[in-house]
């Protein structure tokens, strides 16, 4: 079966960096070497293209230039987001209370997870449903009560579930809650207005969106008052110190608008390739289920429970015949735990160790997706026959 052949279906994991991003980037790694903060000409010249980058996001996003705080990645923007507006509201004497969901990306949950621990903030985890769709009377019973923050997912890594965020906004301000977004698996497929989606901070990570790894944002409304969890320097706003990496945001912002330009045509192509997956696999694999929502789903975005199959195992499977799946969230890989995501969502442990995603990108053909198919057919149906001929 294919020998050599190698089938890429994981960019929700990551997606190659666009040559024209390469091209936007490379006169920063060499001739223009400067720190952005220094005040000299090398300076000014890096400092320029930070600024015009921070110009092309704020577009992109309908906000100010000033609302946008460039981080090191996805995950830095939402520790920033979480320990920032929550040590703030513990300065002022506000309720210690932090509100989320079952399904947060580990950047949001361990975070949390911290602030209850060590720094005796309350937690209120609102249920979801089968789909991951945040119940809207729970959660804004959960807001009822106060607290410094609210962070929920736009998109989900595991599940593709899309988050009804205006509504979501609307009721966490009814109740005085600012909302955080992470909005690192919505990137460049999304609607990123802030003013439409009403989010008080969003969270973008570059290598999502054909953009380079190591570098992010966090959209921080004006005005909103945040400590922040770098300390040193005054870089941005004196909310994130460090040294600009010039070349990287120059990267981020290129990413941001060729996937802003280029929307309509990728989002055909992403839904087109993804609906092929799924309606392959859920005629030929009998035991596959597909997890998340039917339609509020990412275009780029197929996944699955695989009933009575071991996900680890089938991922093992499909790389040695040269296809690139996950299991869930990349961070877990190799890691034969349940996935939090799936129990989350009231799957079983059997289930949740079955869980299969498959997320499509700007070079998926449809000759991609019919050798997945096969090699998934043909690797569900040894997995399936090995378990059963065991349990005899
Ligand atoms: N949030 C979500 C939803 C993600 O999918 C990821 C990465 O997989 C992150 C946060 C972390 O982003 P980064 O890899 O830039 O730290």
């Amino acid at each position: 079966m294919g020998a050599g052949r190698q089938v890429y279906l994981d960019h929700s994991a990551s997606t190659p960096v666009d040559p024209r991003v390469i091209e936007a980037m490379l006169p920063y790694f060499g001739e223009v070497y400067g720190n952005p903060s220094s005040t000299h000409r090398f300076g000014s010249r890096a400092e320029r293209a930070v600024e015009d980058a921070r110009m092309t996001v704020a577009g992109i996003l309908n906000c100010q230039p000033n609302e946008i705080v460039f981080t090191s990645c996805g995950t830095e923007s939402d520790n920033l987001a979480i320990r920032g507006a929550a040590w703030s509201a513990r300065h002022r004497g506000e309720p210690s209370r932090l509100v989320t969901s079952p399904i947060e990306h580990s950047a949001v949950t361990s975070t949390i997870k911290q602030m209850d621990e060590l720094m005796g903030f309350d937690t209120e985890i609102v249920p979801v449903d089968k789909f991951g769709s945040v119940d809207s009377d729970l959660f804004a019973e959960a807001c009822q009560r106060g607290g410094a923050l609210a962070s929920i997912i736009y998109a989900s890594n595991e599940l593709g579930t899309i988050q009804d965020l205006p509504l979501l906004s609307q009721i966490a301000h009814a109740h005085g809650m600012l909302l955080h977004t992470d909005a690192v698996q919505a990137g460049g497929q999304l609607d990123l207005d802030v003013e439409r989606l009403g989010v008080d901070m969003l969270s973008l990570s570059a290598h999502k969106f054909y953009g380079p790894k190591g570098v992010g944002l966090l959209y921080v409304k004006d005005g909103l008052d945040l400590a922040p969890s770098q300390s040193g320097g005054s870089h941005e706003h004196g909310l994130r110190a460090g040294t600009h990496n010039t070349a990287f945001i120059v990267g981020m912002a290129k990413a941001l608008e060729l996937a802003n330009d280029e929307n309509d045509g990728r989002l055909r192509h992403f839904t087109e390739m993804r609906d092929q997956l799924i309606g392959g696999i859920l005629d030929r694999l009998s035991c596959a289920e597909l997890s998340g929502h039917p339609d509020r789903r990412l275009p780029s975005h197929a996944s699955f429970v695989l009933h009575g199959i071991d996900a680890n195992a089938l991922m093992m499977h499909l790389d040695m015949l040269g296809v690139a799946a996950s299991s869930g969230s990349a961070c877990k890989t190799g890691n034969p735990e349940p996935s939090d995501i799936l129990l989350g969502v009231g799957y079983s442990e059997d289930e949740a160790k079955s869980g299969l995603r498959l997320s499509v990108g700007t070079q998926t053909s449809e000759d991609n997706i019919s050798y997945a198919l096969d090699v998934l057919e043909t690797s569900a149906e040894k997995l399936g026959r090995l378990k059963r001929e065991m349990a005899r």
